[in-house]
């Protein structure tokens, strides 16, 4: 399966998020799923004249495109000429480019947020006009419209995250290569639902302190980030806490709270991504398929019952309360 992967408006940390896949020899694990990386920016020797003229190859079809992997977001500006990025040596936009690549690739797939819907890049005010392929933030239509399909039948597969985890492209790719991904296998946002379909929350080792609505607060905190420190883990599609980062790690164990990147609009919040927006001191962001009324009853209920390990321990940064030692057996 030949993929080429272009780098258009972002920073690259997709890229390098891939270079942490789970495995020592890359290239190797690539081969061994059939998966002929044609090029991409960080990885291949080749530049200049010789991936011009890949790229026209496969544009005009003397090389078969199976997948077309875009990193970054889509630079329309200014006023729709894309002259914002113009692809070095060719003088042609490089929207222009995407779109004629896409036009022939058997599938799509926009690798991280940028990609997927705009991302960081099209924050604030948008200089750029800075779109995903197939989205423009939470609105389909992007580079390439709602109605694209690409020629294996699918829309564009939003692999979204701000970086994107590698087991995700790695895992996106091999089911592509093995012909095993159909339509059924994306969410309403057109992410893979391997990963789309769990929660950031699923799996967080903070979990007990949710329980209880023991809450961090101040960073450092062992308890849990959703009260007071922005943490969208209960609302946020991925599975960071069960695919754990370079085997070890996640935002909420690193301590910082989730601030929902797989999802369209995650760079503009409307409040500090540090800081939990409050009614009444209420959350606003509410966990997924939670009425406010129950969630509030059950804070209430939980709050009432917390331990006083659980409750001492959200506030410091280390365990100063250790659990009791009791005899588990039943007698
Ligand atoms: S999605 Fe995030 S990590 Fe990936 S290119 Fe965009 S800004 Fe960088
Ligand atoms: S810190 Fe976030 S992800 Fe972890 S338990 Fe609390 S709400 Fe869930």
């Amino acid at each position: 399966m030949n993929v080429l992967w272009l780098q258009s408006g972002g920073c690259g940390g997709c890229s390098m998020s891939l270079l942490c896949a789970d495995t020592a020899d890359f290239p190797a694990m690539l081969k061994s799923g059939g998966i002929d990386l044609l090029w991409h920016p960080s990885l291949s020797l080749a530049s200049g004249r010789e991936l011009v003229a890949l790229l026209e190859d496969c544009r005009d079809g003397r090389t078969r495109l199976d997948v077309l992997c875009i990193e970054g977001s889509l630079l329309r500006g200014p006023n729709g000429t894309g002259r914002f990025h113009v692809l070095a040596g060719t003088g042609v936009p490089m929207i222009d480019w995407v779109s004629a690549l896409a036009a022939v690739a058997t599938h799509v797939v926009a690798v991280g947020s940028c990609a997927a819907w705009g991302g960081i890049t099209a924050t604030g005010p948008n200089i750029t006009d800075a779109c995903g392929l197939q989205y423009d933030g939470d609105r389909p239509g992007g580079l390439l419209g709602a109605d694209f399909v690409a020629r294996g039948g699918l829309p564009v597969i939003n692999v979204a995250g701000c970086p994107t985890h590698p087991g995700w492209v790695v895992d996106t790719l091999m089911a592509l290569a093995a012909k095993l991904f159909v339509a059924d296998d994306l969410d309403p946002l057109n992410r893979p639902r391997f990963y789309a379909d769990q929660l950031v929350h699923h799996g967080c080792t903070r979990n007990e302190y949710y329980e209880f609505k023991a809450s961090a607060e101040k960073p450092s905190d062992l308890g849990c980030m959703m009260e007071n420190m922005g943490c969208k883990g209960t609302q946020a599609h991925a599975d960071c806490n069960t695919r754990l980062w370079n085997g070890e790690g996640s935002c909420t164990r690193g301590g910082y709270a989730c601030i929902s990147c797989t999802e369209p609009g995650f760079q503009d919040p409307g409040h500090a991504f540090h800081q939990t927006p409050k009614l009444a001191g209420i959350p606003i962001g509410l966990p997924t398929d939670m009425p406010k009324a129950w969630f509030v009853a059950l804070a209430s209920l939980s709050k009432s019952a917390t331990p006083k390990r659980v409750k001492s321990n959200a506030t410091a940064d280390h365990v100063v309360v250790a659990p009791a030692v009791r005899k588990t057996r039943l007698k």
